[in-house]
């Protein structure tokens, strides 16, 4: 992924609870820091996650996610985020309404707009979310600030077209790129988009 410029490494952390699937945590991320100067982005797929983002944060995040639905303090979590030298972002499911981050834009890095229910790779994308992509990048323009649109969740070639022209500017790809014949090409097309 350094060799062919990947931007950054997305690190998807599940705790079985807040999604039904298990990955990895903090001790991996660790590891992960010590292998690569990239640009780690964590999203957390955790209940409470405002009692782990320290320690994350410690762990090697450049750029830590959490989701609204997870968290009832959502400006505290972001103050603790930034204080620990992370960028913070707020994450959101495809049923969640997008309007629930506007509260917030002022004070996050990124918005991430989920494309499929977190909990599992290889999902197929949900275009209607694209509607809050081109909602929260219309409130983006209008409030002038400099944020980016994430998108997560079955983003290949096609998919990524239709995310970047609704306003998405940072594009998540797992599968795509790693079950390609050419990993470099695939990247290619993304950019492309
Ligand atoms: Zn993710």
């Amino acid at each position: 992924m350094e060799s062919i410029s990947i931007d950054m490494l997305h690190f998807d952390v599940m705790d079985g609870i807040f999604v039904n699937n298990i990955t990895y945590g903090i001790p991996i991320l660790e590891q992960v820091r010590k292998c690569t100067d990239m640009v780690l982005d964590v999203h957390l797929m955790i209940t409470d996650p405002s009692r782990y983002v320290k320690r994350f944060a410690e762990a090697g995040a450049d750029i830590i996610s959490f989701h609204i639905e997870s968290e009832k303090d959502i400006k505290g979590t972001i103050d603790m985020i930034r204080s620990a030298g992370a960028k913070p972002a707020i994450a959101v499911k495809p049923l969640t309404p997008i309007e629930t981050v506007y509260p917030y834009l002022e004070d996050v890095y990124m918005i991430l707009v989920m494309t499929v229910e977190p909990g599992f790779g290889g999902q197929s994308f949900i275009p209607e979310t694209m509607s809050k992509v081109e909602a929260v990048r219309r409130m983006i323009s209008e409030k002038d600030l400099d944020i980016r649109v994430q998108v997560d969740g079955g983003i290949n070639a096609e998919t990524a077209k239709t995310a970047a022209s609704a306003g998405a500017d940072v594009l998540v790809s797992g599968s795509y790129l790693f079950k390609a014949e050419s990993m470099e090409e695939a990247a290619g097309k993304l950019r492309k988009a």
